[in-house]
Order: structure tokens, then C-alpha cells, then sequence
């Protein structure tokens, strides 16, 4: 199956030079040519598979250069002793019409996991299939999550190197933890002085350095991103959708073809999308539920048609989902404009020009069609927070928290009662202050002890690798001007 970029149909490649690029050329997002679907007994003959196998049934469909074998040694990595739970995205029931589908249960603890541990293997191999000698350097600014889990997916994995920047001051104490004690022979991190803006700005400008491709191309290297716009990101998050449903045919929540709701956080649209796409490809998925935090921009759009970044930032409680520019929202608008090219290029034009733009009546009517769409502030989500763990004995995290506050407001404004998956993703102990907050416990606790003071405090244990944080050496120690970025990178590719 081939790839066409949202800004131009007739910009084709291979699936395996769609991952190694990510982004098109012309500044779309490679999509799938035609979007698989999947043959009518597959749910319940997926019923009884293993989420590995599940992984290697979904993917085939849109990957046939990879062979079934390929794909199957992949998910075997990817998905194995890295991950705390057999089932790898377990459904947990929380009552008849609620579940949660938990995606924090790989090493990282939060659901970046889910794609970046397949990402690497991917690439890697997308490397060799299109005759590519040279050494990729993934590049990654984080503000904290990503950073992470793109150095567990990459570590050690071959033709592959990978260096980090955070801004000093702007990750969590556990978050700066995490990355500077990360083990691996092809892994580098380092802090910029500064924010988050500066260590991404900086990046970007590495990015389109010319002079440094190309003595790093004499080194054997050249550099690439990790993006969450990139196909191998989005892909293997449409296989936990799918499986979350197969899961509950085989517990007998729901019957064949019964349709359910998909609740999700959502910052830069990328795994709504893949709920999206798991409904086109047959899984009966009634709403697709957007929950946003404060920074409501998907909330309006959704709701008005009218996409406009113009407007106030705010830092919240679930900081994955600070975002004014929903990227993957770029492939929902070309799908929902019958993969009309020229209208996304003037969107997109738009947007770029004056952070604005406004879809016709037709495509927002399909929106509607498909989606319902809130959001939550911070008192709203410790709130949420307080009474799960009240009422349902269930600790969740503020990401998580948000979208069962949207569902509530979702189900007491339309009565509807289909049973709802909401995607919970990440581990509460990732942020630990915030949770602690919400119980209403505010003397927190120093450093990586206060996992144990909310492990403690309700009973639950603390994932094995945050806990096992606390004994790690440091490994990393590099700080640097953003001036000096360039050199870093110069540095780790010597
Ligand atoms: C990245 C992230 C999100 C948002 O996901 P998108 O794909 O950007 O919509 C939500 N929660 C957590 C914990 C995240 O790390």
C-alpha cells in the first residue's frame, strides 16, 4: 500500500519511506492511500488473540512491504517484558457502562509508550528496505513524557542514535530523573537553559541547518524526528481501540456488533485520530468523545466549525495536553473533506498566516456526525480525581481525569448511555504532587520520595520503573546554552 501526502494526492511513496520521512515534503502528513477495512468476522475471530497477535493482524493491513514475520518479531519487542501487564492495554471495568483502557503500563508509565516502543522497530527496518546505509540521529525536544519514552523505544536499537534536550527548568524532578539516568549505548540527553520553547526552537533550527546535515552525512548520519505526525506513531495506536473491543466481546460486556463510545484526552489529536480510523475500519464506535483541558481550542472547533489558535495559553494539570496546534487534526480534515487536497493546502495556508481557519458547513456537519466534544479545568479535574478514587476506588491521573469529566458532562447533557470506553493515559504516579493535591493532601513529599508517600497514602504500589528510580545513577550531566546545541549534536555524532 502506498502513502499520499493531505496537501497533494499525488505525492506517493511506500509505507517505509512515509516513516523515514514523517512529515511529506510539502509540509502534509502522510496517510494511507486508501484506508483498510476490515473483513466482516474480524473482531471475533481477533477475540481470542494475544494483543501481539492483534498488533501483527492490523498492522499487516496497512504495511504489506513488512512480511507477517517481520511484523510478528516486532510486536514480540515491543510489546513484551517491557510491559507490567500481560494484556499489555488492559480494559478495566468500572461498571456496566464504563471502562477504562489503560495505556500506561509500559516503561515509561504514560501512553507515548504505546507507539514508541514500535516506532524504533519500524523505522529500523524501514532503513534497510529503501537501501539506506547512513545512521539515523533522532532528534527530540520534550517537555517531559515524550522525551522519555522515545529514548526506552530507541535504546539499543540498531542503525539508530538518539539524543534529547529538555529544558533545565522545565520537567518535573521525576521527569529530569528518568531521562539523565536512561541506559543505552546510542542514547544521549542533554538540558538547555531555558524553556521549553527554546529547547523546541532550538531543534527545529538544527533541523534545517544545512551545513550540519551535511557534515553529518559525511559522518554516516543524518537526522530525523519522532513526532507524533509520523504513520508509525499513529499506526500502532489504532490496535489498541480495536483490541479494547475484542476485549469486551470476549468478557461479555457487549455482543457482537453492539456499539460503544470512545472518551479521550486529547492535546495533538493523534490518538482520537486513531479511534477515528478504528471506526472506519468497522469497529462500531458510535461518538468519538474529545476531552481537552483549559487550552479548549478542539472543544470549539468541534463544536462551531471555526479552528482558531488565538487565544490565551495556560499551563494545567495535565501539561501532555497543552497544545494550541492539534497537527494529526490535519488528517481528519482530509478524510472528512473527501480528500479534497487543495482545500487542506488552504486551510493549512491559513492557519499558518493567521492561526484561523473555518471549514465549510458540509465537513463540519460530519464533525458533528461523528464527534461530541469538552473540556475541564484544573478544579474540574482534581475533582474528577477525588471522586473516582471515592466512589470507584480508582486512582487515576490528571489526563485521565479530564476525560471522565467530559463523559459526565457528555452523558448528563444527552442521556446517552452506550457503554463508554475512556482511554486512561497515563499512570497517576507520574504525577504524584497533583494527585496528592486532588486527595487533598498539599505537604508533598521531596524528589522520587513522593511516590511512596501516594503509594502510602492509598494503598496502591508504585510501577516498578518509577520505583525503581530511586537507586539510579546519573548518568547524564550536560547543560548547555541553546546557542550550543548545534555543538552537542556534533559532539554525540563525533
Ligand atoms: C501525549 C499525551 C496526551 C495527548 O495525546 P495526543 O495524541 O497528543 O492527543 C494525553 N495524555 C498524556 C499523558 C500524554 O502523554
Amino acid at each position: 500500500m502506498n502513502y499520499v501526502s493531505t496537501r497533494n494526492k499525488k505525492l506517493r511513496m511506500s509505507a517505509s519511506q512515509a516513516i523515514v520521512q514523517g512529515l511529506a515534503p510539502d509540509g502534509g502528513l502522510m496517510t494511507p492511500e486508501v484506508l483498510p477495512r476490515l473483513p466482516g468476522k474480524a473482531l471475533l475471530s481477533m477475540k481470542d488473540m494475544s494483543y501481539q497477535q492483534r498488533v501483527v493482524y492490523v498492522m499487516s493491513r496497512f504495511l504489506d512491504e513488512f512480511s507477517a514475520r517481520e511484523l510478528t518479531s516486532f510486536a514480540a519487542a515491543a510489546y513484551g517484558g517491557n510491559f507490567d501487564h500481560p494484556a499489555v492495554a488492559p480494559v478495566r471495568r468500572l461498571n456496566d457502562s464504563t471502562y477504562c483502557l489503560e495505556l500506561w503500563h509500559g516503561p515509561t508509565c504514560a501512553f507515548k509508550d504505546m507507539a514508541l516502543q514500535m516506532l524504533p522497530h519500524l523505522l529500523s527496518s524501514s532503513l534497510s528496505k529503501i537501501d539506506e546505509e547512513k545512521t539515523v540521529c533522532i532528534l527530540v525536544a520534550t517537555s517531559g513524557d515524550t522525551g522519555k519514552a522515545a529514548l526506552e523505544g530507541f535504546k539499543d536499537v540498531g542503525k539508530t542514535r538518539i539524543l534529547v534536550f529538555y529544558p533545565k527548568d522545565g520537567v518535573s524532578h521525576i521527569q529530569e530523573l528518568q531521562m539523565v539516568t536512561q541506559a543505552g549505548g546510542n542514547v544521549g540527553v542533554c538540558a538547555v537553559v531555558g524553556n521549553f520553547d527554546d529547547a523546541q526552537a532550538g531543534v527545529k533550527k538544527l533541523f534545517s541547518d544545512e551545513k550540519l546535515a551535511e557534515t553529518l552525512a559525511e559522518r554516516g548520519y543524518f537526522l530525523s524526528s519522532a513526532n507524533s505526525i509520523n504513520w508509525g506513531r499513529v499506526l500502532p495506536q489504532i490496535v489498541y481501540y480495536i483490541s479494547a473491543y475484542c476485549d469486551l466481546l470476549r468478557s461479555e460486556a457487549i455482543s457482537a456488533g453492539q456499539e460503544i463510545n470512545v472518551c479521550v484526552p486529547t492535546g495533538n489529536f493523534g490518538n482520537i485520530l486513531a479511534a477515528y480510523y478504528a471506526k472506519h475500519m468497522g469497529v462500531p464506535i458510535r461518538k468519538l468523545i474529545c476531552a481537552s483541558n483549559e487550552n479548549n481550542v478542539l472543544t470549539d472547533f468541534i463544536r462551531t466549525g471555526v479552528y482558531d489558535k488565538n487565544r490565551t495559553f495556560h499551563n494545567t494539570l495535565s501539561p501532555s495536553m497543552d497544545i494550541l496546534v492539534s497537527s494529526n487534526l490535519e488528517r481528519m480534515i482530509f478524510e472528512l473533506a473527501d480528500r479534497d487536497d487543495a482545500l487542506v493546502c488552504e486551510y493549512m495556508g491559513q492557519l499558518a498566516e493567521s492561526g484561523r481557519y473555518q471549514v465549510t458547513a458540509a465537513i463540519h456537519k460530519k464533525i458533528q456526525n461523528l464527534f461530541a466534544a469538552g473540556f475541564c479545568d484544573d478544579v474540574q479535574t482534581k475533582q474528577a480525581i477525588a471522586r473516582m478514587w471515592k466512589e470507584a476506588g480508582y486512582l487515576i491521573d490528571p489526563h485521565t481525569a479530564v476525560a471522565f469529566h467530559v463523559l459526565d458532562e457528555y452523558r448528563q447533557s444527552t442521556g446517552d448511555e452506550t457503554p463508554c470506553v475512556v482511554v486512561s493515559t497515563a499512570s497517576p504516579f507520574k504525577f504524584c504532587t497533583s494527585v496528592l493535591s486532588a486527595l487533598g493532601v498539599e505537604e508533598h513529599q521531596e524528589g522520587v520520595e513522593v511516590l511512596g508517600q501516594l503509594a502510602e497514602y492509598t494503598g496502591q504500589p508504585v510501577p516498578a520503573p518509577l520505583a525503581a528510580l530511586k537507586g539510579k545513577a546519573r548518568r547524564f550531566n550536560t547543560v548547555t546554552e541553546k546557542t550550543g546545541m548545534k555543538d552537542q549534536v556534533l559532539d554525540f555524532l563525533k
